[in-house]
């Protein structure tokens, strides 16, 4: 008896197995009443159709039945942060340094965020960056647990003391380390006022360095000056640029430099958990005041910024503690405050940033072989960007990970 029960039960198996595997064969559809192909694209009634990890096929939705029916759903590219910190995390306490914590403690917190962000859509981020990336990056792309594709900078240059060989060395360690991206800091931090640091030189040397080892990089860079020698020596992009004026925004634009600025999460978010951060390093009274009075100015500066059409402004939130899963906060931020274009903004946040991130062919559009990182949101974003906020459906590399989709 027990013996045939068990043959009974591995032969249920073997059914199930065979059929799932069978069922793998077929391509994946997914019907939507609005696809945005993450160029600026617009398709009423598609569906697109998945096979393995990428898109095979997207044509007219009419006659078609779906795996997936989302008649009253916005499909588009899964969104892309080109700038979080994936490991920043607040500690027991609740405060936003971690003493006495373990690295696997710290290592669960990192895998927190990144399953946070996966919910929230964002199926690539960049992370700019930390030594602890490496692994979680590693075991995200093994499939060990679930969250963005994930890129990283491992360690940044701050050392404004280096010799420019000791520059160049710094850049070589960190793409040794695995770095996918480098991040070098031109400025101080907004909290000191956010003037020059590295010198041009300096600048030079770590971007000409990356650019022979075949790496992007990411200038941290308030002061226009600093803004000013990082187009200048060739460096990818420029983030934050709180202080910019038109010159560098037409310098930039001439180089070619991708400008991330940031305006509706980063210091929002520092606000508005200030007793979580209050009185760690430059987290004090006066790092708040400058804070508080960036906010209307990054928003003056970014008003300035989307003035210039061939400006090519990407996306990064540079999420810290508190900010991990609300990345789309910073899209919503940028048209409902700032009047930056509805699709404008959601193509930064999908093809324009995978092609900052030299990710152009794999990710941020749909498009026939490109991976299928998909998602579905509640509404129409290029009507309501707050649409970007109410993920219902998310799939990267084939594989969902979210379907809350049922009764929208
Ligand atoms: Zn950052």
């Amino acid at each position: 008896m027990r013996t045939r029960l068990s043959v009974a039960a591995l032969a249920a198996v073997s059914l199930i197995t065979m059929a799932s595997l069978a069922a793998a064969q077929q391509p994946i559809t997914i019907r939507a009443g609005i696809v945005l192909d993450g160029k600026g694209g617009v398709q009423r009634n598609a569906v697109i159709a998945v096979d393995g990890t990428r898109i095979v096929k997207i044509g007219d939705g009419t006659a078609e039945t779906a795996t997936y029916d989302f008649p009253r759903l916005t499909v588009m590219p899964g969104m892309i942060d080109a700038h979080v910190h994936i490991g920043a995390h607040f500690g027991k306490d609740g405060r936003a340094v971690t003493p006495g914590e373990t690295p696997a403690e710290a290592a669960l917190y990192g895998a927190a965020n990144a399953y946070a962000m996966l919910m929230a859509g964002f199926t690539t981020v960049q992370s700019i960056g930390a030594a602890s990336d490496v692994p979680l990056r590693d075991a995200i792309s093994h499939g060990l647990i679930p969250g963005p594709r994930l890129l990283t900078a491992v360690t940044p240059l701050t050392d404004t003391s280096l010799t420019l060989d000791q520059v160049r060395a710094h850049i070589r360690k960190a793409v040794a380390d695995g770095a996918d991206v480098i991040k070098i800091f031109a400025s101080k931090s907004i909290r000191d006022g956010g003037g020059q640091t590295l010198s041009d030189e300096q600048i030079n040397a770590a971007c000409g360095e990356a650019k022979a080892l075949g790496r992007r990089v990411w200038v941290h860079a308030h002061a226009a000056s600093a803004v000013r020698a990082a187009a200048l020596a060739g460096c990818t992009t420029v983030t934050h640029g709180s202080q910019i004026t038109d010159a560098e925004a037409d310098l930039m634009a001439k180089r070619g430099t991708y400008f991330e600025p940031q305006t509706g999460l980063l210091l929002q978010n520092y606000i508005e958990n200030k007793p979580r951060y209050m009185g760690i390093g430059n987290y004090n009274e006066a790092g708040f005041k400058f804070m508080e009075d960036g906010i209307p100015l990054n928003d003056a500066m970014f008003k300035m910024a989307i003035k210039h059409k061939d400006l090519k402004i990407n996306m990064g939130t540079d999420a810290v503690a508190g900010s991990h899963g609300r990345n789309a906060n910073e899209v919503v931020h940028r048209v409902k405050v700032d009047g930056q274009g509805a699709m404008d903004a959601i193509v930064a946040v999908t093809s324009l940033n995978a092609e900052a991130m030299g990710l152009g062919g794999l990710v941020g559009t749909l498009a026939p072989g490109m991976e299928a990182d998909l998602i579905a949101v509640d509404g129409d974003p290029t009507t309501d960007i707050t649409a970007l906020q109410r993920v219902v459906f998310v799939m990267k590399g084939g594989k969902v990970y979210r379907n809350v989709a049922a009764g929208r």
